[in-house]
């Protein structure tokens, strides 16, 4: 269990991202791959930072982020997705934010270069929340998104990681990581916002949707509680809407983020034996990361700090 959290910084800004929870430990990730990683974390964290500092708000920093490590190869989203049961890509995103409570998501699509900015587009030019399948990505591609064959998305990595779950037997220790993405943040204005890109789960059944593109259990911002976003064990987050709980313990119990957070994943979640954390910002700017697993990838910055952790401390 880790916890971090910082006092209200009113009127700053703070950004959270993370890259996936997994139990990996420092045995399984080798200075090398540990230098890949902050590589990119940073690069998304200064890209929405960036965003934040200049007076941007809250959404576009988180999309920004998001994005960045959806072209990131090293991460399960946008290139570098885990492939399902039959070898295909199939990737699903969200996006909430919480000054007027608009929310977009996709699910199953499997040719638009960045899902989370084709979430947003359905949040914004559409009159829908959620968009699945061919339905998405048609609907990318007639507003002129940019779109990618399969191969784009396919990594030498991912589909090594795909051929090894067809020979069980000589199948190594996994380093059992999940990888989705995911950003909340808070702007100079006192907005938040949400966002979580994933490929879902390797080796799932074509069609499988995991709980990052449903609104109130990997994302949701609301102004007068809290930001989330969540990776994990998709289907136990689906059925404990975790995202929404932790803002509706604040909102209907008056309780701390803290208090919110700790009793859905440290309570909730590993009662019901489900695995993965969250990153979470209030609207004071208090923050807090939180998982029931040995690593996340995982940083955050502020006007006072920034940094970049894997393991659990
Ligand atoms: N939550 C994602 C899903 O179940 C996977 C992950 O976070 O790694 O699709």
């Amino acid at each position: 269990m880790e916890k971090i959290q910082s006092s209200a910084l009113k009127g700053k800004v703070v950004l959270l991202i993370h890259g996936g929870a997994g139990n990996f430990k420092e045995s399984d990730l080798g200075p090398d791959q540990q230098r890949v990683y902050e590589k990119y974390l940073r690069e998304a964290l200064e890209e929405g930072y960036k965003i934040l500092n200049e007076g941007g708000s809250a959404l576009d920093a988180v999309e920004a982020s998001v994005k960045l490590m959806e072209d990131a190869p090293v991460f399960n989203a946008g290139k570098g997705s885990v492939l399902n049961k039959e070898g295909h890509v199939e990737m699903d995103a969200s996006i909430m934010y919480g000054k007027d409570f608009k929310a977009g998501a996709v699910a199953v699509v499997r040719h638009v270069k960045n899902p989370i900015a084709a979430a947003r587009m359905v949040m914004e030019k559409s009159n829908h929340v959620f968009l699945a399948g061919n339905g998405a990505d048609d609907f990318a591609r007639s507003i002129g998104m940019e779109m990618k064959d399969e191969g784009y998305f396919i990594t030498p990595s991912s589909l090594e990681q795909w051929k090894k779950t067809k020979e069980p037997a000589s199948m190594p220790k996994e380093m059992n990581k999940h990888g989705t993405v995911g950003a909340v943040a808070l702007d100079q204005n006192g907005n938040l916002a949400a966002a979580t890109s994933t490929g879902g789960v390797l080796n799932k059944l074509p069609g499988r949707v995991g709980d990052s593109p449903i609104i109130g259990a990997g994302t949701y911002a609301d102004n007068n509680t809290c930001a989330v976003s969540a990776t994990g064990h998709g289907e136990y987050f689906i059925r404990l809407t975790v995202a929404r709980s932790i803002a509706a313990l604040m909102e209907y119990k008056k309780i701390s983020l803290e208090q919110a957070v700790n009793e859905v994943i440290h309570h909730r979640l590993q009662q019901l034996g489900g695995t993965g954390g969250v990153i979470a910002v209030d609207k004071n700017g208090n923050f807090i990361i939180s998982h029931n697993t040995t690593g996340m990838f995982r940083a955050w910055k502020t006007e006072k700090e920034c940094e970049v952790r894997f393991f659990k401390e």
